[in-house]
């Protein structure tokens, strides 16, 4: 028996999650209909909703639904220095972390040729835009350790650094209250390259 096609298109449109295959998407679609019914119609809700007023911040690139975010406008923000990051979620991070009282630009990814994603994908035209607005002094380059964030924070601090910017990079090191001895060589080989004078 061919199950009706309303729900065989629901299963279908679960699939574009990461990580969900054929079978969650269907135990997803039952659930929500069996025994969801106010949930599935929040989730209905939430994503028209997000869809129709979420957009890029003007400046910083991160999800906004003015065409400048709140943080981006904040007088409290040190506008000369200008923050580098992936994604949103690393932006978060960031802030959590209370650490930094500057401004920032999302990438909404990192450099990655080998998946189609270069200089344009992740907007580095708009960054250098950005950064040239005469107010920025210093961009601080906070990609991800992984190849491709070094790549891309290689790739932006020669393009910063040749429009007169200083830029500097985020430190790797040893995890807060972490004991050298259950640190994996690679961090600690860092730690040691990236030592400071006390
Ligand atoms: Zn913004």
């Amino acid at each position: 028996m061919k199950a009706p096609a309303a729900l065989d298109e629901l299963i279908a449109a679960l699939r574009c999650l990461p990580g969900v295959g054929p079978k969650s998407a269907q135990r997803m679609a039952y659930h929500l209909l069996q025994r969801d019914k106010p949930g599935a119609q929040r989730l209905g809700a939430a994503l028209t909703s997000a869809l129709e007023r979420i957009r890029h911040c003007e400046k910083c690139n991160s999800y906004a639904e003015e065409s400048v975010c709140a943080l981006c406008r904040s007088p409290r923000r040190d506008a000369t220095l200008l923050c580098v990051v992936e994604t949103p979620a690393d932006l978060l991070m960031m802030e959590q972390a209370q650490c930094y009282q500057g401004l920032y630009f999302v990438l909404m990814g990192a450099l990655s040729p080998l998946d189609g994603i270069g200089p344009r994908e992740i907007h580095l035209d708009r960054l250098a835009q950005r950064a040239a607005d005469g107010v920025v002094r210093e961009a601080i380059l906070a990609t991800n350790f992984t190849v491709e964030g070094e790549a891309t924070a290689h790739y932006i601090g020669e393009l910063l650094r040749a429009r007169g910017l200083k830029v500097s990079r985020i430190a790797r090191g040893l995890p807060v209250g972490g004991e050298l001895e259950h640190v994996d060589s690679g961090t600690l080989a860092q730690a040691v390259l990236e030592r400071r004078d006390i």
